[in-house]
């Protein structure tokens, strides 16, 4: 069911990474925001006259936690007038009009087979919302990989957290992995590292979440290791 528009009040901002930021999200006209860790929210932000042509969607970077206030987590787009918005007139106390949650990028009702959740940038906010969702609950599951890329070491979104996470729940493997430097962990595209895992061919589902660069050459050879394309999911950020 499609919500109304409501009012949100932004009561925290925080940088993250370059040019990624956290936004928290207050909705003082309802006592608890409910949601299904994975779904987004949709913005209407004051950048052009047609109403259609405002609406931005961010994922849910946050868990439902039985309060009135959400996290998104957003990067900065060149040239982009949405986040050019967010980034440059949004600021502590600012009112945003919103819908949601919507979307049904969502977790299965029971866990049967082994996630591997895939993602690029601020690609990882559904699964934060997921996995920090299964820890509290203790939601029963097989193996669950968070296989997330980016350039730097600079832009490993919620890093320590994760990393925390990855000690505290079981079965849980965080394979962060950057394609533009050396360090410690491992180098190179999000893609070698699930074919690798993947190799001795494991009942999994497959979740992406980034752009579509990603998603299409994902898709392409998780197929090609010969899983069922029902066996992908995913959410198109652009
Ligand atoms: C379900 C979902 C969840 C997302 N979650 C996140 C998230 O958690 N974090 C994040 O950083 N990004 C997320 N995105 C991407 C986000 O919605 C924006 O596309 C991104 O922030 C760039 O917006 P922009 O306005 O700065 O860029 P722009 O390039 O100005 O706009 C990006 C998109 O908005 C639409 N658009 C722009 N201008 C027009 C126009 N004139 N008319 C019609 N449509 C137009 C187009 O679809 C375009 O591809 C998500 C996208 C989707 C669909």
């Amino acid at each position: 069911m499609l919500q109304p528009w409501r009012k949100a009040i932004v009561t925290r901002i925080e940088e993250e990474a370059d040019s990624t930021r956290r936004f928290w999200l207050k909705v003082p006209e309802m006592e608890k925001f409910d949601f299904d860790p994975g779904q987004f929210v949709t913005l209407d932000l004051p950048i052009h006259e047609k109403p259609n042509k405002r609406w931005r969607s961010y994922s849910i970077a946050s868990w439902p936690d039985g309060s009135n206030e959400i996290e998104l987590v957003i990067v900065l787009l060149e040239g982009g007038a949405g986040t050019n918005y967010l980034f440059n007139q949004v600021t502590i106390g600012s009112e945003i009009t919103f819908r949601g949650p919507q979307g049904v990028f969502t977790l299965p009702d029971t866990i049967e087979k082994d996630i591997f959740f895939i993602c690029t940038g601020t690609g990882i906010a559904p699964f934060r919302s997921m996995l920090h969702y299964i820890s509290e609950h203790n939601v029963p599951h097989k193996n669950l990989y968070l296989i997330f890329g980016c350039r730097h070491k600079c832009n490993l979104l919620y890093y320590d957290e994760l990393r925390t996470l990855s000690e505290i729940i079981p079965d849980f493997h965080y394979k962060p992995t950057l394609s533009r430097e050396e360090w410690e962990g491992r180098k190179g595209y999000v893609h070698a590292i699930y074919e690798e895992i993947a190799t001795k061919k494991p009942v999994a589902e497959f979740m992406l979440c980034g752009w579509k660069n990603m998603i299409d050459e994902a898709k392409q050879r998780i197929q090609a290791m010969g899983y069922d394309r029902k066996s992908i999911h995913q959410e198109l950020y652009g």
